[in-house]
Parts: structure tokens; C-alpha cells; sequence
């Protein structure tokens, strides 16, 4: 069994805290809503990406997901397995220094509560269980994002980094029009843009 100290060694052995404003992790601020979080982080990086994270077990479970989540049925967009980061992180919006690990503006873009989507046989598999088995499945409540999503780890690949498909349920929310990272492209948390937080923050510097 990995502790939640260990599942987050690699996050902390890739950042030097005295030059990063990312959240150390060492906080244990679980409150009683955290453990259904979801959030989608915009990080403008060497390229720009989506960072998907599920709080399962008191950590993020996180995912880089280069075009961000489709609102399509069945529209399939790779997501590639990242570091499980501190559950403080969900919050965290700013600028990673030049140098430093993901180097970048970092903006939520989407945040809210997720709930497991429970097998038709009733049976409530434990959300690690199914992370472990590949295969996971939940309903989002964001401000931008809604309804049921599945993930699937694609189990032929030579990366050293898991490889997983995500994709939307066909249900009521399931919506081939929208293009929110196109049409929404702001904050979730304080409706900044990326060009807002990028001069805020340099001021605040
Ligand atoms: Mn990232």
C-alpha cells in the first residue's frame, strides 16, 4: 500500500519550494467536500495543455490532457498520466518561474465536484481500484464542464508514461455544438485570462 506521503515524492522532488509559488504539499487540508474535487488546470507550458485532476484517496490523480475535455459523446482526447498532486493544488493559480518545473501560467479552468458512476450491477467498486484496473468512470459538476466522462488506460503503449483516453458519456449533457475551451477561455475561480494572471501576478511579484 503507497501511503499519500509517497504518492507525492515525485511532485515534491521536481520543485524547489523557496522559487516555485506552487503549494509545498505537506498541508494536510483535507476538508470534508475535497475528496469529490475535480479540477482542470490551464497551463500555458512549452505547449498548452489541460491538466485534469480527480481527488481519489486525499491526493490529485492527474492527467496532461493536450486539447483539454470534449463535450462530444464519445469524443476521445488522449490524457497522459502525471504526477498526484497535493490536493491544495486545486486552487493554485499563478506563474511558475522560468527554470522551474512546468515553467508557466497556470489558470483554473474548471472546478467543481465529481461522483463516481456506479456499475449497473450496483456494484461500488472504490474509485482506486478502478484507477488501478485502468478503467473509471464519474459524473462532473463544474462550471463549465457537466455529466458523465469515462477513462481508459491504454495498456499497448512502450511510454514510461501511462496513456489514457478520455472521453464524454452520451447523456443529457453530452453537447457536439459547444467548444468551451474555445468559447469559455477564463478562469473558473476568478475570471482572470491567462494575459490577466500573467500581468497580476509579475506585479505582485
Ligand atoms: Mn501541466
Amino acid at each position: 500500500m503507497s501511503s499519500k506521503r509517497d504518492s507525492l515524492k515525485d511532485y515534491q522532488n521536481k520543485r524547489n519550494t523557496d522559487r516555485t509559488p506552487e503549494p509545498e504539499g505537506q498541508g494536510a487540508s483535507a476538508n470534508q467536500h475535497s475528496d469529490k474535487l475535480f479540477v482542470i488546470q490551464k497551463h500555458d507550458a512549452t505547449t498548452l495543455h489541460y491538466d485534469f485532476r480527480l481527488a481519489i484517496d486525499g491526493v490529485l490523480k492527474s492527467w496532461a490532457v493536450p486539447k483539454g475535455l470534449s463535450t462530444a459523446a464519445d469524443e476521445k482526447r488522449l490524457a497522459v498520466r502525471t504526477d498526484d498532486h497535493p490536493l491544495e493544488y486545486a486552487e493554485f493559480e499563478g506563474i511558475i518561474p522560468e527554470g522551474e518545473y512546468g515553467a508557466g501560467t497556470v489558470m483554473v479552468w474548471d472546478i467543481g465536484s465529481y461522483k463516481p458512476i456506479v456499475e449497473s450491477n450496483g456494484h461500488d467498486k472504490p474509485m482506486q481500484e478502478a484507477l488501478d484496473e485502468g478503467a473509471i468512470k464519474f459524473e462532473l459538476q463544474g462550471e463549465k464542464l457537466q455529466g458523465g466522462y469515462a477513462m481508459a488506460r491504454m495498456d499497448d503503449n512502450d511510454s514510461d508514461q501511462e496513456q489514457w483516453l478520455i472521453f464524454k458519456l452520451d447523456d443529457g449533457k453530452a453537447d457536439a455544438r459547444r467548444h468551451p475551451q474555445n468559447t469559455q477561455p477564463d478562469s473558473a475561480l476568478t475570471d482572470r485570462s491567462l494575459k490577466d494572471i500573467e500581468k497580476e501576478e509579475d506585479r505582485d511579484a
